[in-house]
């Protein structure tokens, strides 16, 4: 994608503000160690990440990649332009606990549909990340790529809330107010079978991201993005959001989890010496909202791996 290199800059100078905020019991419970091994349980758990740009600038993306997977125990979504799609299917295939292939596609493209089709037949698990749409995400113009994403059961990672701005002095036809939550929802309800997945939690429209994720058993959001760096200082407020825990909420969780936070699926969107590091963020958002050891788990792996049955 074109706007690769600003929004990964842009991220990692995020996500640095973000760890030099920490606190220093925060830090040193989860640093790895120097040999590169976890050195305690936040990190040395399984962690499933839904959120993994392909960097097409890096040759040696897939090893740097694998390496970082090897030191986290981690295994990544790889969301992966159509140039690339070989490239990332092979990788996929020689290592299917590391690496689990996503194609990015344009919505607006002529051939969009052919490129679903190929993605599909090269062992694709699904779509993402979906954006700088030229309409709202609800547009019937879209329906036919949902439908075969419907067909195939697939996950379906979509672009939410606010987004960068490549260029300062040119036009751009690009609006956040089209990538916005609530677009989800109808998503979701006319076709069942896809689990839609919102990055970044509809920053800052997280309100309606979460109440679209109580309702629909196939909505589920990660925590990507600058939010949680701008929320450090009042992590407790996602309370607010994810409002219902323990109420008898009669919508299906993964493992019947009575936890609103069963909703939040783990993903980091930055470049791969920082996937660390928003793994933190998201400890110190568990810390402060008292989220129990069991949906951790679900949030940082288990919820992705149950559904994308990856092994061990
Ligand atoms: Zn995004």
């Amino acid at each position: 994608m074109p706007n690769y290199i600003s929004r990964r800059k842009f991220l990692a100078a995020a996500s640095t503000v973000a760890v030099s905020s920490l606190s220093n019991t925060n830090r040193n419970s989860a640093l790895a160690t120097t040999t590169g091994q976890p050195k305690s349980s936040p990190i040395a758990e399984r962690i499933v990440d839904m959120h993994v740009h392909f960097d097409e600038t890096s040759p040696s993306f897939v090893s740097d990649l694998l390496k970082v997977c090897g030191s986290l125990n981690l295994t990544a979504c790889v969301l992966t332009p159509f140039s690339s799609r070989k490239i990332v299917a092979e990788a996929a295939k020689e290592n299917p606990g590391q690496i689990v292939p996503f194609g990015y596609v344009d919505l607006d493209a002529n051939d969009v549909v052919q490129q679903v089709d190929e993605f599909h037949a090269l062992g694709y698990r699904g779509l993402g990340e979906l954006e700088f749409v030229k309409k709202p995400f609800n547009d019937p113009s879209y329906f036919p790529v949902y439908e075969l994403a419907n067909r195939y059961a697939w996950i379906v990672l979509f672009h939410t809330g606010i987004v960068l701005r490549k260029k300062f002095d040119e036009p751009e036809d690009v609006a956040s107010g089209r990538m916005r939550p609530i677009h989800l929802e109808e998503i979701a309800r006319r076709f069942p079978k896809i689990t839609v997945l919102g990055a970044h939690c509809g920053n800052p429209e997280y309100e309606w991201a979460a109440e679209i994720a109580r309702w629909n058993p196939n909505v589920f959001f990660d925590l990507s993005g600058s939010s949680l760096t701008k929320m450090r200082e009042r992590l407790a407020d996602f309370r607010k959001i994810f409002w219902w825990s323990g109420s008898d909420w009669k919508t299906d969780t993964p493992n019947s989890d009575p936890s609103a936070y069963s909703k939040i699926v783990f993903g980091s969107d930055v470049k791969l010496s920082e996937i660390e590091s928003v793994v933190r963020q998201y400890h110190a958002m568990f810390d402060a909202c008292e989220v129990s050891p069991q949906t951790r788990k679900m949030i940082m792996g288990g919820t992705l791996a149950r559904m994308l049955r990856l092994p061990g």
